[in-house]
């Protein structure tokens, strides 16, 4: 049998928290073959919540479930994680200014990053879903230097699955036979969703989503904006945020990170940019990836036209920009 492997969730008796570790334990995120140790943090006024999660991962008996340490206390829940995904970040409220959450999940993010540096296994890897995501991720990277920059990473697989769902729903097909769709830059409304790669898989071979939609007008306008405003339109008929989908995505993300990409197909994540695209280096942008070996590597070689280039730099903007408010809140 499979040694188990540590499974951070932070935030975990949130509402994304409530849908992801019991997918977790159940072996979507790494198999159905990989036994798990559940380490669930939150913060104290959350801790009856979270022991009642607790509860019921016991009360569910989940056969790869080996373990549950629940705790409030940030080096207690990182100790020896293999993986961990920081669903726990401080929500924008009503009235609040940028600057204010921003400063809020730095010093959030700060202090985690120095709790997995010291107490995680070397070669730990993380994955940001608390928004501003590629912004607490990059706050992550900086204050672990000890952990490998290529082991950090933010979600946009969300973002990439909403818009495979998009495509699949125009054409009446099913959504796996829809692959290579691109979320370049923030996890935000300024993320491009990009269909100029992708293909749909049909009973006479694979097309183009382009040939296939035959409708360049909604692909450049209405799929984009739809993509893009998805989770405050979740909001709007949920009124509350996506969680079950949040959560499928992270399973998704770390799944394809340890186990690899199938041949042939990418996938979108949230990485420290190397500039590759001509994007801002030093920022955690998404871009195109595959997986093999528990690695990830951005797919080069794309051709990016004119409406393309615009949206990519617009999204990269916004991120050196976020990058900046983010470090005023450091030194402050
Ligand atoms: P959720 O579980 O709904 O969301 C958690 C985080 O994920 C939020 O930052 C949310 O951003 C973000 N997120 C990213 N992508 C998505 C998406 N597509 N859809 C929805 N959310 C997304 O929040 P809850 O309030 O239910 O739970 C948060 C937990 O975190 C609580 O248990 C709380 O106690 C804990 N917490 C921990 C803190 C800490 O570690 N110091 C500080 C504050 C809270 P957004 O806010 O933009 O919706």
């Amino acid at each position: 049998a499979k040694d188990p492997v540590r499974v951070l969730v932070t935030g975990a008796a949130g509402q994304i928290g409530y849908a992801l570790v019991p997918m977790i334990a159940r072996g979507i995120m790494l198999g159905p073959d990989q036994p798990v140790i559940l380490h669930l943090l939150d913060i104290p006024p959350a801790v009856e919540s979270l022991n009642g999660v607790k509860m019921e991962l016991i009360d569910a008996a989940f056969p790869l479930l080996q373990g549950i340490v629940a705790t409030t206390d940030v080096a207690e829940a990182c100790k020896d994680v293999n993986i961990a995904v920081m669903v726990g970040g401080f929500p924008r409220k009503e009235g609040m200014e940028r600057k204010d959450v921003m400063s809020k999940n730095v010093s959030i993010y700060k202090g985690q990053a120095s709790a997995l540096e010291q107490y995680a296994a070397k070669d730990v890897k993380v994955l940001v879903v608390a928004n501003p995501a590629n912004t607490n991720a990059l706050i992550l990277k900086e204050f672990a230097p000890s952990i490998p920059e290529k082991n950090i990473t933010c979600l946009t697989r969300l973002d990439h699955n909403r818009a495979l769902g998009q495509v699949a729903e125009r054409l009446g097909v099913a959504v796996s036979s829809v692959k290579n769709v691109i979320i370049w830059g923030n996890h935000s409304s300024s993320q491009y969703p990009d269909v100029n790669h992708a293909v749909v898989e049909g009973p006479d071979g694979v097309k183009s989503v382009r040939s296939a939609v035959a409708d360049d007008a909604w692909l450049n306008g209405e799929f984009i904006k739809v993509v893009q405003q998805r989770g405050a339109a979740i909001i709007k008929a949920r009124k509350l945020s996506s969680a079950l989908s949040a959560a499928s995505s992270a399973c998704d993300h770390i799944r394809d990170w340890v186990l690899g990409t199938p041949e042939g197909t990418f996938v979108s994540m949230g990485v420290y940019s190397d500039g590759s695209y001509h994007t801002p280096p030093g920022i955690i942008f998404s871009f195109p990836v595959t997986c093999k070996n528990g690695n990830w590597n951005i797919v080069q070689g794309l051709s990016i036209d004119q409406f393309s280039r615009e949206k990519l730099d617009a999204t990269g903007a916004e991120l050196v920009e976020e990058k900046e408010v983010a470090y005023s809140c450091i030194s402050e």
